[in-house]
């Protein structure tokens, strides 16, 4: 890691604080070592007026910053990275690490905070976290060298990378089960006709994708794909779709210069990284794809210092083939982000994977459900079949859980960035994936999916290319491969006779070393004396001080050339010693050398093989999504659903998977429910209206049903007993809106805003699903605004659906209207409170219970009761087919008992009632007026 030889035993640094940051403390101490190659460069400041001029090294940090002025500039100084400036400021804060000042610069301190080159993976992923980008400058000579130039000479540095959110390839940055996209934005058209581009590329596992999205869609579209980092043009910096959409996914923004968009840029990079002369044989591509992949490979380039990464073909996700599924429906689904931190999602329900590439690939079919009824069925029957049987899932399963991350180790090499581990990954995987060839191979019936993979891992068993590649890298390996190419030792004995040869001399010499201490022993007569070795020295012969004279006398002081006297010890050497360290030095060298030429080959021998490898892991990927998705299917008792393009939507005993696994771990159980919106038949609804009190499962029941749809539609099973489902091409759900008020919008205000959108949006063949729709306004707005957006949903729209209410006058429109229908929670009355008992029935709800459930949460009897009054007027003439009054006398402190409530008709009506209007002068009117106004007032106040 560190260029630098240490030059003694560093001291703990007295002045470290005890409230240091790990970081600080771990610097403190170890600055002694770590400034050993920069002293001359850091004494600089002290020597040099601190007004005059930058330092040498200042000017060259202050040069490699300039030109890198959007990143976090790390410089390699010694064993640590220091930044410098406003990044140290930035930095320190964003990390919790101590700033400190060193040397001043134009007059003033300069901040500094630094991080320990061996820890600086950990760091730089909490900077990446938090949507910095970081520019890596190492040390690229030995600083031994740079001083051999001259006191003043700087060892010459340069940022060898750039790391950013988006462009991350090592393991101890990424998450491992989630993929991590770069995206480019590209717009075409302007208005409504806006189109968004997107080209996304997963550097660490190839995965290259192209979509496109309108504006509404495109917040939807990057929450599905949630990528690290959004490119997008300066000059679009303003576009508000853009903004929200990048808000949403929670990326990062990091503009480009518009000359980075291009179309001619796009085909030649694409050209250039697929080595093809013509685009043809890779797809059709718009003038708008070309823009965003040329924007993409732009950057790719840029930060990966012109190494090229590993690219699968792009892949087009056609937004007619997925089911379109909006940010806000993403947001209240939970699919694979909860809405508070720790709590289960629909992916944490289902998720039954053993690797990585697995669970990214069950995550990656989770937030894309399909449109494609036949790619749902192929994709069922593969589950299916792991189903059936479930040996050979087992068999594979048990497989797949020794099978390493193949696609990202393949990224790593051919970026230039990989190690003998990522050999020992593609080693490992290939054997796995050949093993499990084996057992497909063997197992009669196949459906589609199943032979797929099994032709891709196949290609690794025979004596093909790939089975030659599987086995010279058995050949060449040792079973548990170390991380890091300088870690000698990981190419096996045998291998190579050249490396055997080296190796041997080595070893042997270090026999001839062992006689050698027995010699010397002997000779003098000192039955301690020990040959050691040390990184500063090298190998010497050591004695304790009391027999040091034995060895500094005539006749062995002739032999033995005195190096070091310490308290404990006194160190020797002889030319006899320091050549056969000289030949060992040199042999270990040339074995390290020769290791190194036997990975870069290796390495290329894979990377001839990229594609090949790289379809065999996404193989093993998918047979353990399916493996992951049978898995779930029989322990939980899910459903193979039925499929198709009809419009159907017809669930029985229905489940929410996290709902159910929840209260299964507490010991309830989840009542199932079945759901019919197939709009077949005369009056057979397509749309269920439902109601009950609160907490009786309104919401639970709606959500279920749009997971069912989304389960069915990725090609799952399903929780139910059993499921029809007509595949949906959009579905929308809004469940609890909650207040955006980071956005400045009211409750109701993102109500509406999604209401729009579904309105706007929404076809015959969608789901949608809406609950407690116009809560956040006022009781008639409300209403009105649920009343007609149903109306609309029913009558223009007519897609299926189901919605959630508690203004009991919305039940009645599923009297009035053919395609809709009234279903309700069932409760029971037991001891004078209520019982949920979560089972779907038809029929509207008795709307009483919500007075009686504000008696259950505690509320005063007096404010129940007169609740219960309140709701009898208003039942008495509701809903738009009637008149509809609030009672406008709503005393705040009359006891409902004392209450001229409805049984007597107020004092005042009854004066009214008695008055003959015609016999009164207009003097008279205005005094009665007067009289009855204050015996109002009276009445009321006494009341
Ligand atoms: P609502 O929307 O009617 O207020 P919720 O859907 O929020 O009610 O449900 C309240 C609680 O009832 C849930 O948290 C869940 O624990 C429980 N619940 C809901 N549906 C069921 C069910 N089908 N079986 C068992 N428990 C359920
Ligand atoms: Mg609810």
């Amino acid at each position: 890691m560190s260029s630098i030889r240490q030059k003694g035993v560093a001291k703990a640094n007295p002045g470290g604080h005890a409230e240091e940051s790990c970081a600080r403390t771990e610097q403190a101490r170890r600055r002694p070592e770590a400034r050993t190659s920069t002293d001359t460069e850091m004494r600089a400041p002290d020597t040099v007026s601190p007004e005059t001029r930058a330092t040498p090294m200042m000017a060259q940090y202050l040069d490699v910053k300039a030109k890198n002025p959007d990143f976090l500039l790390f410089y390699r100084m010694g064993d640590f990275f220091e930044l410098f400036f406003d990044d140290a400021v930035k930095a320190a804060s964003a990390l919790g690490i101590q700033l400190t000042k060193r040397g001043k610069h134009a007059g003033e301190d300069i901040p500094m905070c630094g991080v320990p080159v061996a820890r600086a993976d950990d760091y730089m992923q909490k900077l990446i976290l938090k949507g910095f980008r970081v520019a890596v400058a190492e040390q690229l000579e030995d600083p031994e060298l740079a001083k051999k130039r001259g006191p003043k000479a700087v060892v010459r540095r340069d940022v060898v990378r750039l790391v950013t959110p988006g462009t991350l390839t090592e393991d101890a940055l990424l998450v491992s089960g989630r993929n991590n996209f770069l995206v480019a934005l590209a717009k075409t058209g302007k208005g409504a006709a806006a189109r968004y581009h997107i080209a996304a590329l997963d550097i660490s596992t190839g995965e290259f994708l192209l979509s496109e999205a309108s504006a509404p869609d495109l917040g939807g579209e990057l929450l599905r794909l949630r990528p690290a980092e959004v490119l997008i043009a300066e000059d679009e910096l303003g576009d508000e779709a853009s903004k929200a959409a990048a808000e949403v996914s929670g990326a990062a923004l990091s503009p480009l210069s518009r000359a980075c968009f291009g179309r001619a840029k796009g085909e030649r990079a694409l050209r250039e990284a697929f080595e093809v002369a013509a685009l043809d044989g890779l797809g059709d591509f718009t003038d708008g794809d070309l823009t965003a992949i040329g924007a993409l490979l732009h950057y790719v380039n840029l930060t990966q210092m012109g190494e090229r990464p590993a690219l699968r073909p792009p892949r087009r996700d056609e937004p007619a083939r997925l089911m379109a599924i909006d940010a806000a429906t993403r947001a209240s689904l939970e699919l694979v982000r909860p809405k508070n931190e720790g709590a289960p999602t629909v992916f944490s329900a289902i998720d039954r994977t053993v690797t990585a590439a697995g669970a990214r690939e069950l995550m990656s079919r989770l937030v894309s459900p399909s449109a494609d009824a036949s790619l749902v069925n192929e994709r069922l029957d593969a589950v299916a079949a792991l189903i059936e049987d479930w040996a050979l899932r087992e068999r594979i399963r048990h497989i797949l859980k020794t099978a390493p991350d193949m696609s990202r180790a393949l990224s790593r090499l051919k970026l230039k960035r990989g190690g003998p581990r990522d050999l020992g990954a593609i080693r490992d995987g290939l054997r796995a994936g050949s093993e499990v060839a084996t057992l497909l191979a063997a197992s009669p019936a196949q459906p589609a999916h199943l032979k797929e993979a099994t032709t891709a891992l196949a290609a690794f068993t025979g004596d093909e290319l790939g089975g030659r590649l599987a086995r010279k890298l058995d050949r060449a390996l040792v079973s548990v491969v170390p991380l890091l190419t300088r870690d000698s030792g990981y190419i096996a004995a045998g291998f190579d006779a050249a490396l055997d040869e080296l190796r041997e001399l080595a070893s042997s010499s270090k026999i001839v070393l062992a006689k050698l201490q027995a010699d010397y022993a002997a000779r003098t007569g000192v039955k301690t004396l020990k040959i050691q070795y040390n990184n500063v020295f090298g190998y010497f012969i050591e004695v304790s001080p009391g027999q040091a004279s034995a060895l500094m006398s005539e006749p062995h002081s002739a032999l033995f050339r005195h190096k070091q006297t310490l308290a404990s010890a006194v160190r020797f050497t002889t030319d006899e010693l320091a050549a056969l360290e000289s030949r060992i030095l040199t042999a270990q060298g040339d074995a390290l050398a020769r290791e190194q030429t036997l990975f870069a080959e290796l390495s290329d021998a894979v990377l001839e093989q990229e594609d090949a490898i790289a379809r065999a892991a996404q193989a093993l990927a998918c047979l353990d999504c399916v493996g992951g998705l049978a898995e779930v299917a029989q322990a939980q008792n899910y459903v193979r659903p039925r499929v198709d393009t009809s419009r159907a939507f017809l669930v029985e005993g229905g489940r929410h998977p996290a709902v159910e696994q929840a209260l299964v771990r507490e010991g309830g159980a989840f009542i199932g429910n079945d759901c019919r919106l197939d709009g077949a038949g005369e009056r057979a609804p397509g749309f269920l209206v439902v109601t009950g009190p609160n907490m009786a499962g309104k919401s639970t029941y709606l959500r279920q049903n749009a997971l069912i749809a989304v389960l069915a539609q990725m090609g799952s099973y399903v929780p139910a007993t059993s499921a029809h489902i007509g595949v949906a091409d959009r579905l929308f759900a809004r469940i609890g809106a909650a207040d955006d008020l980071a956005r400045g919008r009211s409750t109701f205000m993102v109500e509406m805003t999604e209401t729009a959108a579904i309105l706007n949006r929404a076809t015959e063949r969608s789901l949608v699903i809406l609950d407690e729709i116009g809560r956040g306004t006022a009781t008639f707005d409300g209403l009105s605004i649920a009343w007609a957006v149903l109306e609309h949903l029913h009558d223009e729209t007519r897609c299926r659906g189901l919605v959630a209410t508690h203004y009991h006058e919305l039940t009645r429109l599923a009297d009035d209207l053919p395609r809709a229908g009234n279903v309700r929670m069932a409760v029971t009355e037991w001891k004078d409170t209520i019982v949920f008992l979560h089972a779907v029935e038809s029929g509207p709800a008795n709307r009483s219970y919500g007075v009686q459930a504000a008696k259950l949460a505690g509320v005063p009897k007096q404010v129940v009761t007169r609740a219960k009054q309140i709701l009898a007027q208003l039942e008495a003439g509701a809903g738009p087919h009637g008149p509809l009054t609030l009672p406008t006398d709503m005393p705040l402190f009359s006891a409902p008992a004392a209450h001229h409530a409805a049984d007597a008709p107020h004092p005042v009506l009854e004066r009214l009632g008695a008055l003959d209007v015609d016999s009164l002068s207009p003097r008279e009117a205005l005094d009665l007026l007067y009289a009855l106004k204050k015996d109002l007032q009276v009445t009321d106040a006494t009341g």
